[in-house]
């Protein structure tokens, strides 16, 4: 499986992981939508994020990210595509940044995401 480079710590050892979400959440077959998640995390500084890629009944689709599982409060961004075939960067019609569950500016939640991420780098040199 092909490595990512991560942005916290520089070192080429974040590994995707395919998750397999239970069957709990019933809303997402309602909407007919298909799912599809990854867990990314770095070996060496432990940084970390989940995304959640749904597909809506339209042909678009959203990815949620959720940086540094486990930590509070959640650092969530998600993204609105119009197209659920090609998922780049360019194709997002909107983000929405969130902090818990409180809708952000993007300034504020980079700044958040910026800091914890100082952290895990004062941590890993150590
Ligand atoms: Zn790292």
């Amino acid at each position: 499986m092909e490595k990512l480079t991560c942005k916290t710590c520089g070192c080429q050892s974040l590994q995707p992981m395919q998750v397999v979400l239970d069957d709990e959440d019933d809303d997402l077959s309602l909407l007919g939508g298909e799912q599809e998640s990854r867990f990314y995390s770095c070996q060496v500084c432990g940084d970390n994020w989940l995304s959640v890629k749904e597909k809506t009944t339209d042909g678009a689709c959203t990815i949620t990210f959720v940086h540094q599982m486990g930590t509070a409060p959640v650092l969530k961004r998600i993204a609105h595509m119009d197209n659920a075939i090609v998922v780049e960067t360019d194709n997002v019609d909107e983000w929405e940044y969130y902090v818990d569950e409180e809708r952000v500016d993007e300034s504020d939640w980079r700044e958040e995401l910026s800091d914890r991420r100082d952290l895990l780098r004062a941590t890993c040199t150590n």
